[in-house]
């Protein structure tokens, strides 16, 4: 085993196949609404990071529906198949919780749901969240995706992050804090505007020292309306070239120990806003060869 995929992991937890489905929770972020900013991040696109999630507008139930049909449609029937409810766009613990929660228990309670995915900032886990984070624990598998993309300082005020590296350590404790089961996810962006190998490094050294269970590693993607759009048009940076991420990705994965969860290896850019780099455009190409280059260059950590 080169690494432990998510897949592998869901099927040991849950003894079968299951599927992420894209929700919306109808939030925003403190970078977006003013409290820190009104720009979001400079890569996030117009949807919040989740391009692929259901209509905003469609009532929880009804999303949940039709993103189970989106993935059986695209994977084929999978029968006894189950699904983790991600809610994936902006910041899912940011707003009010009273009825963030009442999402939370509905989704964990529909038909099929193995689980709940909340992809957050480690600076929106004040007490009332980790409380009712606590609750759903006890009431299904959790897990909690915080976006931490880089630990070098140039880049976290080049992405306009807004939060202090050490919010993102305290975030991983108080999580784990609340329970043991809760399954912890980092998500890194590697590419990222002038970082080195190095930087990239070290963010990922930096979670796994921090205590993620977990690590999503996405390219950087430069989007339609964003502001990195425009200093990628201005020539200000260059996007990795496939081969140079495929060594970043072999080069992490011999850092990160067999216990920890990769959750994915390539960004995730819809077509339709994706600018650069195009060459991630064929999904199914670039998991083949990089699938095929992991295997040639990672020698896994024990
Ligand atoms: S916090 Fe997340 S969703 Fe919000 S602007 Fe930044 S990347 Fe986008």
């Amino acid at each position: 085993m080169l690494y432990r995929s998510v897949s592998d992991f869901y099927k040991e937890k849950f003894g079968c196949k299951v599927y992420k489905i894209s929700l919306d929770a109808g939030c925003t972020c403190p970078t977006r609404d003013g409290t820190k900013g009104t720009g979001g991040c400079i890569f996030c696109s117009q949807s919040g990071s989740g391009d692929f999630a259901a209509e905003r507008s469609l009532p929880l139930e009804k999303q949940i529906e039709q993103a189970k049909l989106k993935v059986q449609a695209k994977t084929g029937k999978s029968p006894g198949a189950k699904f983790i409810a991600y809610f994936q766009n902006f910041t899912n613990t940011y707003g009010d919780i009273n009825r963030l929660e009442a999402l939370w228990n509905k989704a964990a309670e529909a038909d099929g749901i193995a689980g709940v995915a909340i992809a957050t900032r480690p600076d929106c886990l004040e007490a009332p969240v980790l409380e009712a984070i606590a609750r759903l624990c006890k009431k299904t598998f959790v897990s909690v995706e915080l976006g931490l993309q880089t630990t070098n300082q140039k880049s976290i005020e080049y992405i306009r992050r807004n939060y202090e590296t050490s919010e993102y350590n305290k975030a991983v404790q108080k999580l784990h804090a609340i329970s043991k089961e809760i399954h912890v996810v980092t998500h890194i962006i590697f590419g990222l505007p002038g970082e080195t190998e190095k930087d990239m490094l070290e963010t990922v050294r930096h979670s796994l020292k921090a205590g993620t269970d977990g690590i999503k590693i996405a390219l950087l993607h430069v989007l339609e309306n964003t502001d990195l759009a425009e200093d990628y048009r201005n020539g200000k940076f260059e996007c990795l070239s496939m081969e140079k991420y495929f060594e970043l990705v072999a080069k992490a994965l011999s850092i990160i120990p067999q216990n920890i969860v990769i959750h994915r290896l390539t960004g995730d850019g819809a077509k339709k806003i994706l600018i650069a780099p195009l060459w991630t455009a064929d999904k199914k190409h670039v998991h083949n060869e990089l699938e095929k280059y992991l295997l040639k260059n990672v020698k896994p950590m024990i």
